[in-house]
């Protein structure tokens, strides 16, 4: 066979090995080394698409491979399942290589550490940021030098982005420089001319004008999508306003088509506005291809809020008011900064501009739900002091709501201009309008964010509580800035912002260091809405407010929990300001939360963001006094309500490194019957030798694991595929309709993809075929075929690929890495000998069938066995040995650099090569080989050795691992390597799951003629 035996020397002089010494030597290279391969980095490594290289497959005996593959997984995805769910939520986002290269090239030309997030749902950033990721664009005569340097930004990285033409398809719709000299750029997406919805980026520049940092709630490029509606407008019309109750004569006007990417995937779709009354102001999103309704939610916030009752209290309050003429005086307050007295005529509100005007509707309509406003009157009075009352009556009682209305409203306007610098709630001096006394009982208070209207019922004093006038103020703010969807957990935002700033102008107000924290507070209220200290302390119909993320009610009601959720927000702004033990303070928080809303978060945006931005916020305030340590307070204000930090993207650990000991499979030589049987070492369980684990005999192959560990896969020694459960709580399952076929297989971690290659029916020897099952697929879509072709490398080298041997997926099952013999015909040099056979390493992108030489071939020597690393996309290890010497060395290597260092060098002999089979441990701080051991009965035992954190590095010696064993494989019981969401991500990654041995070079194929009958165990 292929190994030598060691040269035997004592134990005690390896004194890196002493303590486990039990006979092995790792030899030092001792004859020719082999020749330094090359490692091309998968951006520029050579590539062939062939034309012919994706087919379904129809042959019946991989057909009966596939029945026997989906059988047997069904229950091994099962049990992954529940297991990758938790994962799912905390685990990292792989980037596939065009977008990894494209951070790469951002951290290349950025000054400093960058830092991405992903939005997982969409594969594309959520944040970006990092000192000068963009220089300030020069002036130009005629252009806007921030849009320039945005624009610049954008345009670099398209392929980050996933946008294929960022000038096109994203359109500036605001530019804000802001009192900390930095500016914001807000963009909104665009395909075909139309709106992309919702899908925003804000570019940051900081106050030298260089970009330093990005928002994103972007998509991809919606390619493929059709832009032509098979569905009229006026049919996307019936159908919401057959949706919306009492929606029969609203006035709907023509709706928005746009590409909605709010479910999903992007589609075609009408935005339809249905005011049907008062309180039920509808957006209806209807497919515009199928006609179905994507979306619905009203928009008329708080209208299904239900109060309750409030003591009487209106002192006499200062109020400004407009004088008309002498002895007219109307509810109009034209005295703050915002006021336009140049374009204005008041006080009607259709021709004041920059005013607060407040409006009675007299307690019509008579209803105590009213779904329409009635005729509106201003409220005069011919002294400019009570009672006011509505314009044309003579008599009657003083209309105190209106007063409490105006002083109120000119609060929140104060507390916004001299708090934030935020002039009105759109930030451009808009005119406020309030409406008294709507109609008769009515016990609510509603705000129009789509007119920016604020309503009071007259049924209690809604319009003298402070905060809740603030509150649905704020929901104009949030409406001229992040604009919240109303809707979930960006609904939930919308709510909670409201409810933070509310209390944070009732604050302002009353002086208090900090607020009372109750939403409705008394005396308006008697009993509060909700209590920012101790949410749970007030309840709902679906029991106490929640607290935090893992009592969060999943409803569709109150518009999937808007005013539920919102309470996990709230109570974290608690924490900040006065709960945590490093709490802030209300003057920093609010500064940090109001930039939060204001410049990062756009309308889809949800819990996490509110994070994310909120820190952002807060190093971005660090010019105005907060420290690190109250950026810290931040992190830990939404730790301490469970919203935790989105997803990383990048190594060093695209995935998680699981936790626990390092359990292996190998192969293990007995002599009775003299064949290699599966066996195993869970440290806990088998002690430091292993035991067998499988009943019949096993091809010398290594063989492959699930990524939770369960479950290894393997072909056995009459080339039958056979599964084995790790714990050993069962005999291996060998279907019997399928032996003699397989020559090796591989599995993705998740179990839903198995790649294998066959044995020709009449020569027996392996198809130049990769087959890949994938078990999402019906039959016989799940079947498909590709013929292995070597991509040209160079002018001096033609490479023809006969079989592949042993293949190891990416993570999401997009790419299969394997090794190739090749026959090459070098006619570079003088040798003259053309048509050499050598093996090489491949990669195949199952999605459009091309083949990557990664590391090509090179003359004389064999290069194999490819394994990648378990926690990162981008690291390899492999065999190389010289065919003349049989000395071979473990290589291990940077697919993104092309970096490439010699782990161990393994002395081998003509006709023995020395092949070190290596995987990576479970976290990558190893890496793991077979090294020649006289003492072992096959003569072969496992090694490890450490590796540095760039994964391809050795540090130390090699230290013993398992003594007489062979093509040993790592795994981690209960771990799965987790994968990105293939359906909704194309993302690409490349994971370790070791995969199975392999059918071995010509000179070892011997053997096989002897292997034509399982043999059981000894024992
Ligand atoms: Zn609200």
């Amino acid at each position: 066979m292929r190994r030598v035996v060691a040269r035997l020397v004592p134990c005690c002089e390896i004194v890196a090995i002493a303590a486990l010494c039990a006979g092995l030597v790792v030899q030092p290279a001792t004859a020719t080394p082999p020749a330094w391969p090359q490692l091309r980095p998968l951006a520029i490594a050579p590539q062939l698409v062939s034309p012919r290289g994706r087919a379904p497959s129809d042959d019946l005996r991989a057909r009966a491979v596939a029945e026997t593959l989906r059988t047997r997984s069904a229950v091994v995805r099962a049990e992954a399942a529940a297991i990758r769910e938790q994962a799912r939520a905390t685990r990292p986002l792989v980037l596939p290589p065009l977008q990894r290269h494209a951070l790469d090239e951002l951290r290349r030309s950025a000054r400093g550490a960058v830092e991405v997030t992903m939005r997982r749902e969409s594969g594309t950033p959520r944040m970006i940021r990092g000192d000068s990721l963009e220089r300030a664009a020069r002036a130009r005569a005629g252009r806007d030098p921030a849009a320039d340097t945005a624009r610049a930004f954008l345009r670099k990285r398209a392929a980050l982005l996933k946008l294929d033409d960022p000038d096109t398809e994203l359109a500036l719709q605001r530019s804000r420089r802001d009192e900390l000299g930095r500016t914001q750029l807000r963009f909104g997406q665009r395909h075909a001319g139309l709106r992309v919805w919702p899908a925003e980026l804000i570019v940051h520049l900081d106050p030298s004008g260089d970009v330093d940092a990005m928002d994103g709630a972007s998509v991809a490029t919606p390619a493929a999508l059709d832009p032509t509606p098979a569905v009229a407008a006026a049919s996307a019309v019936a159908t919401a306003r057959a949706l919306v109750a009492g929606a029969a004569d609203a006035k709907i006007g023509t709706p928005e088509l746009l590409v909605y990417t709010g479910s999903g995937a992007a589609r075609l779709a009408w935005k339809v506005f249905v005011p049907a009354t008062l309180q039920d102001q509808w957006w209806v999103v209807v497919d515009a291809q199928s006609g179905g309704v994507l979306n619905a939610w009203n928009t008329a916030q708080d209208a299904d809020f239900a109060g309750s009752g409030t003591d009487v209290f209106n002192g006499s309050q200062s109020i400004h008011v407009w004088n008309e003429t002498a002895g007219s005086f109307f509810l109009a307050d034209t005295s703050k900064p915002m006021f336009n007295a140049g374009a204005s005529n008041p006080p009607d509100p259709d021709t004041t501009f920059g005013g607060i005007v407040v409006l009675d509707a007299g307690n019509q309509p008579d209803s105590n739900n009213p779904q329409h406003f009635p005729d509106l009157f201003h409220l005069t009075s011919p002294t400019g002091a009570s009672p006011w009352r509505p314009q044309g009556a003579a008599s009657g009682p003083n209309v105190a709501d209106g007063v409490s209305a105006l002083v109120n409203l000119s609060r929140v306007y104060d507390y916004y201009l001299n708090v934030h610098g935020r002039n009105s709630l759109d930030g451009a001096g808009g005119t406020l309008l309030a409406v008294v006394r709507l109609g008769h009982d009515f016990d609510n208070a509603f705000f129009l964010s789509e007119n920016n209207i604020m309503a009071f019922g007259a049924a209690n004093r809604y319009a003298g509580a402070l905060d809740v006038v603030a509150h649905e103020l704020t929901h104009g703010v949030t409406h001229h800035s992040a604009n919240l969807i109303y809707q979930k957990e960006s609904g939930a935002l919308n709510e909670a912002f409201s409810d933070i700033f509310g209390e944070m102008v009732e604050a302002h107000v009353t002086g208090a260091a900090t607020p009372d924290w109750l939403v409705g507070s008394p005396p308006a209220f008697s009993a509060p809405l909700r209590n920012m200290q101790n949410p749970g302390s007030l309840s709902t119909s679906f029991g106490p407010f929640p607290s935090k993320y893992s009592q969060r009610i999943e409803t569709s009601q109150d518009n999937g929990g808007v005013h539920l959720n919102s309470s996990i927000i709230n109570h974290a702004y608690f924490q900040l300001v006065q709960g945590l033990p490093n709490a802030i303070g209300r003057l920093k928080a609010q500064a940090i939360f109001y930039r939060a809303l204001t410049t990062h978060l756009t309308a889809s945006s949800n819990f996490v963001d509110a994070r994310l931005a909120a820190v952002q916020s807060a190093q971005e305030l660090s010019v105005s006094g907060i420290s690190d340590a109250d950026v810290q307070a931040v992190r830990d204000s939404f730790t301490a309500v469970e919203v935790f930090d989105g997803p990383g993207t990048e190594p060093p650990d695209p995935f998680p490194g699981t936790q626990g000991a390092d359990s292996t499979l190998f192969l293990r030589f007995a002599p009775d019957p003299g064949a290699y049987f599966l066996g195993r070492r869970e440290i806990q369980s088998d002690g430091a030798g292993g035991a067998f684990l499988s009943t019949f005999d096993v091809k010398p192959k290594r063989p492959a694991v699930l990524g939770d560990g369960s479950e290894a896969v393997f072909v056995d020694s009459i080339d039958g595929l056979c599964f084995l459960r790790t714990d050993g709580t069962e005999s291996e399952f060998c279907d019997p309709a399928v032996s003699n076929v397989v020559s090796s297989v591989a599995i993705s971690p998740d179990g839903k993809l198995f790649g294998f290659v066959m044995l020709d029916s009449l020569t027996s020897q392996p198809e130049n075929l990769i087959r890949v099952i994938d078990e999402s697929k019906a039959p016989p879509n799940d079947l498909v075929q590709f013929t292995i072709e070597a991509p040209a490398i160079d002018a001096s080298t033609i490479a023809t690929i006969l079989f592949a041997d042993q293949m190891d997926f990416s993570a999401d099952g997009r790419l299969v890495i394997f090794d190739a013999l090749t026959r090459v015909g070098f006619t570079g040099s003088g040798s003259g000998a053309a048509d050499l056979e050598v093996w090489a390493i491949y990669a195949l992108d199952l999605a459009t069938g091309s083949i990557f030489t990664i590391v090509p071939p090179e003359r004389g020597v064999d290069i194999g066995y490819p394994s990648l690393a378990q926690t990162s996309d981008i690291h390899i290890a492999f065999d190389v040995v010289d065919q003349v010497s049989g000395d071979g060395a473990v290589f291990a290597g940077n697919l993104d650099t092309g970096a490439l260092v010699q782990i161990a060098p393994l002395a081998g002999a003509p006709g023995f090569p020395a092949f070190g089979i290596p995987s990576y441990s479970g976290s990558d701080d190893a890496v793991l080989f077979s090294v020649a051991d006289g003492a072992a009965n096959s003569g072969v035992s496992l090694a490890r050795q450490a590796v540095a954190a760039d994964r391809i590095t050795p540090t130390g010696a090699p230290t013993a691992w398992i003594d007489d064993a062979d093509f040993g494989v790592i795994y981690r019981r209960g771990s799965f390597v987790p994968e990105p969401d293939a359906t909704l991500l194309a993302a690409t990654a490349w994971s370790a799951v070791a995969i199975l041995a392999r059918w071995r070079r010509a000179r070892s194929r011997s053997a096989r003629g002897s292997e034509i009958r399982r043999r059981p165990r000894a024992f």
